[in-house]
């Protein structure tokens, strides 16, 4: 019957109508959008209710630390654009990635992982997770060579983001895949950059899939928050076991933030990545520009494999000066009017970050270098301003570059 749950036949719904509709079940009062749930508990209909409720013989609802219908919503949405059979939302990307390593490792246990990842994954894995006797060791992005001599006995997770940031290099998951269920180990993809809009690790073979919603999926810089995806046992089981029992769960109101993000995702991220597109082509013929990092233009060496594994080429792109040096990519930032100097990502407003002084700054210089970061880099998160403007705003800096 019209407005009834969707799941039945979600099987033959487009990515659009998924993110726009799956997941939600309508209440008694007959509202079109969908409602938030600020409830921190629920009641039962008599002892007996919760009883069953307690022992799990019945299932429901028992208290927003362990499910709530507004980011059971979230979730399922979410899980039905990935094609994931479990989903479970977190308050935020890094408690995302922390409760997936809870849920999964243990003392004595070995992290393979991309040396290109979010920084404070890196520190979680260093100065957290070492801690509990998880050990990492880092590997190139790109080099299959490389992940395979890392893997260790104790290997239990290969852990990456593709494209890496803020050099957009492409991994190949297909094969990654393969070396990890080789070892028996699970593979483990922040998918944050991409969004199941434009690539879905888990049907080239990943295990899992991590979020920062607080990104693309909200899209308009107004909530943190996260999500894991992935089989039923690990992500609904374990993963969901450590979330429910230590509490770095979604809030409804952030849930309902988040469900709007989706509902735009699929057209505001081709948005997004026409604008890059033009912004990438424009700075490559740049005459102050040199190297111009964006998996769309066919000098990317992940240009052909990105085809194959993303539907579009993203919005994040770097670029390196001519003269590479610290003050003129600096002075590059500080002509800017309009991008917004952050080094976050992920909104409709652009951004424009120097790496080598901000998100890689702790990084020693031996390790920046050998990881591409030079002091002449400048990352732009491409938004949705008119491209013109974005150009003409960069354009201010470049031209007074000698
Ligand atoms: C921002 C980000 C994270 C962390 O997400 P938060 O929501 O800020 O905790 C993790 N991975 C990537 C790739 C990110 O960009």
């Amino acid at each position: 019957m019209n407005g009834d749950d969707l799941s039945a036949f979600e099987a033959e719904l487009g990515f659009d109508t998924l993110a726009i509709r799956a997941g939600y079940k309508r209440t008694q009062e007959a509202e079109h959008d969908e409602a938030i749930f600020p409830t921190s508990s629920y009641v039962y209909s008599s002892a007996a209710q919760a009883a069953a409720r307690f022992t799990g013989d019945e299932p429901g609802n028992i208290y927003s630390r362990f499910t709530n219908p507004t980011v059971r919503t979230f979730e399922d949405r979410l899980a039905a654009l990935e094609g994931a059979e479990s989903c479970v939302a977190t308050s935020s990307g890094m408690a995302a990635i922390m409760s997936t390593c809870l849920g999964l490792l243990k003392t004595g246990d070995h992290i393979v992982s991309s040396r290109s990842i979010f920084g404070s994954t890196v520190v979680l894995f260093n100065n957290y997770m070492a801690r509990f006797g998880v050990t990492t060791s880092y590997v190139d992005l790109t080099d299959l060579n490389d992940w395979e001599a890392a893997i260790q006995k104790n290997t239990k997770l290969l852990f990456l983001e593709t494209p890496s940031n803020p050099l957009v290099e492409i991994a190949d998951l297909t094969r990654l895949a393969e070396l990890a269920h080789q070892h028996d180990c699970l593979l483990v993809v922040d998918n944050c950059l991409c969004t199941p809009a434009l690539q879905k690790p888990l049907s080239m073979g990943a295990d899992i899939v991590i979020h920062s919603a607080t990104k693309y999926i909200d899209g308009q810089g107004r909530g943190v928050g996260g999500a894991v995806l992935g089989a039923k046992e690990v992500v609904g089981g374990d993963v969901y076991g450590v979330l429910r029992t230590t509490g770095p769960t979604m809030s409804p109101f952030n849930a309902w933030i988040f469900l709007k993000g989706l509902e735009t995702l699929n057209l505001r991220m081709k948005a997004h990545c026409a604008n890059a597109m033009a912004l990438a082509q424009w700075l490559d013929e740049h005459p102050a520009v040199d190297t111009v990092y964006y998996p769309g233009l066919k000098s990317h060496p992940g240009h052909s494999l990105v085809a194959s594994q993303q539907s579009d080429f993203g919005a994040l792109l770097s670029f390196e000066l001519k003269n590479n040096s610290r003050e003129q990519a600096w002075q590059v930032v500080d002509n800017t009017r309009l991008l917004s100097i952050t080094a976050n990502l992920g909104d409709v407003k652009s951004t424009i970050t120097h790496p080598a002084t901000t998100t890689h700054g702790r990084v020693a210089l031996e390790e920046r270098e050998k990881s591409g970061i030079s002091d002449g880099l400048l990352r732009i998160a491409v938004g949705l301003e008119s491209i013109e403007d974005i150009q003409n705003d960069l354009q201010r800096g470049l031209s007074k570059l000698s």
